[in-house]
């Protein structure tokens, strides 16, 4: 079970190349960082489709 911590912009800095969402593959724009336990957590990338699909979740 994991909990959205917090969701914050992402911008590919010039020099790295792009990053992509980790549900459907397109250049990621969110970043969104979930406690999966034991103060553990884990930071995932998404397009803003799919960051509004996590965000449905809560
Ligand atoms: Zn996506």
């Amino acid at each position: 079970m994991k909990t959205l911590q917090y969701v914050k912009s992402f911008t590919a800095q010039p020099k790295q190349k792009s990053k992509f969402c980790v549900m459907c593959a397109n250049v990621a724009t969110q970043i969104a960082c979930f406690e999966v336990g034991d103060n553990v957590t884990v930071v995932e990338k998404y397009c803003d489709t799919c960051i509004s699909n996590i965000k449905k979740g809560l």
